[in-house]
């Protein structure tokens, strides 16, 4: 699998986000493998995974999408056509009647939200089921920016602020991020506590994402596990949402040396920027991998990679190489593919990488690629 990128390397233009059809498979097979075994159904969180041309594919493993609003809504409603359950921190009045056209289920945020919308969501779309979002004041997520039961968290309804409501039909939590089978397992245990006299009232109970299900190690048959205990216990429709593990190591981002600098050490500048393109390498922080690279010491080339915006701290991180680098070398990062071209920007105008895919069949395909105008037409 390594070599395919490899191969097609020449033929990339940098940068550009390169998805492997058969990574993506792999990873779907698995929770799918998951979704028959322990009844539970499985989203995809668009948030973190939204590359829409695959979602053929998508659509033959996973039960639907679940969105963070309007736009989202829109894009599982058109674009993956499965189920479409739709949450969001706060819906608006002129964006509800939209969005409930186009769910299947949709969570509320607080119970003023619930009550204010429940009636109209209702009228206009029968069927509809409706949830509420849980706080269950438990957590491991690994830092405070990720981490939705934090002191004084928007995200859900704490057991002091919640009312029950005779057209509640589904709970939802959300308190995991990059987690274990163990780690789920505890924040059950606490919701199940804080809960439990409305549980058999429900028809579904929604655990989220955040599940590292597609990492190497993770404990499925305990996840299995957990999720059929539950269901048989309150007799209820138990999904997950994971965004992270649909594109977990599905992918790269492809870029190229643009100059080398020297400060006291030497520093590659590249055209692509973490700022811009994996906000994740600042924001949690991490190092990502970058292939055949090692860490600073290991190898006798060592070099600072850093972005081309102008902000001083766009610093992806020092690695080492086996020969000196030079403008014009391919760099190749790592798992790329969740949680980056979802969030990129156009900051300092710097141009968006291309979305491409590395077909089953080996065909490269490239999907997108953004030019002047696309930085042009968000500004006025
Ligand atoms: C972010 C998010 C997810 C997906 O989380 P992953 O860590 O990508 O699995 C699911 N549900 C909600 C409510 C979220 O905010």
């Amino acid at each position: 699998m390594e070599s395919s990128i490899e191969r097609v390397l020449p033929k990339i233009k940098t940068p550009s986000y390169v998805l492997e059809e058969a990574l993506l498979k792999k990873n779907l097979k698995l929770l799918k493998n998951i979704e028959q075994k322990s009844g539970a159904k499985i989203i995809l969180a668009l948030k973190g995974f939204a590359m829409w041309s695959t979602f053929d594919m998508v659509r033959e493993y996973l039960s639907g999408a679940t969105a963070s609003g309007l736009w989202e809504c829109q894009l599982a409603f058109e674009e993956l056509r499965r189920e479409v359950h739709t949450y969001s921190p706060g819906f608006k009045e002129d964006e509800i009647e939209l969005i409930a056209k186009m769910s299947d289920y949709i969570i509320f945020n607080s119970i003023n939200q619930f009550k204010k919308y429940k009636e109209r969501v209702k009228n206009i779309h029968p069927d509809i089921s409706l949830g509420i979002r849980i706080n269950p004041q438990t957590s491991a997520a690994p830092v405070e920016l990720y981490n939705p039961c934090a002191p004084y968290s928007r995200l859900g309804v704490t057991k002091e602020a919640f009312e029950w409501d005779d057209m509640m039909e589904g709970f939802h939590f959300h308190a995991l991020c990059e987690e274990s089978a163990e780690a789920l397992e505890q924040v059950l245990k606490s919701f199940e506590e804080s809960f439990k006299e409305f549980l058999p009232r429900l028809k579904w109970v929604n655990f989220g994402g955040g599940h590292h299900i597609t990492k190497k190690g993770y404990d499925t048959q305990k996840l299995i596990r957990l999720i059929k205990d539950f269901s048989q216990k309150y007799g209820l429709q138990v999904y997950l949402e994971p965004g992270e593990a649909v594109g977990w190591q599905t992918g790269v981002l492809v870029a190229s040396v643009v100059d080398i600098v020297h400060n006291q050490m030497d520093i590659a500048i590249l055209d692509t920027s973490a700022e811009t393109h994996m906000p994740d390498v600042l924001a949690m922080p991490y190092r990502p991998e970058v292939r055949g690279a090692g860490m600073p010491d290991e190898k006798p080339y060592r070099y600072r990679l850093a972005g081309n915006s102008c902000l001083a701290g766009d610093i992806i991180g020092d690695y080492s190489f086996d020969r000196p680098l030079k403008p014009g070398d391919k760099i190749i990062f790592e798992d790329m593919i969740h949680y980056t071209f979802v969030k990129n920007t156009t900051f300092n105008g710097i141009r968006l990488p291309s979305l491409a895919i590395l077909k089953e069949n080996g065909d490269y395909e490239v999907i997108k690629r953004f030019d002047y105008c696309d930085y042009k037409h968000r500004l006025s």
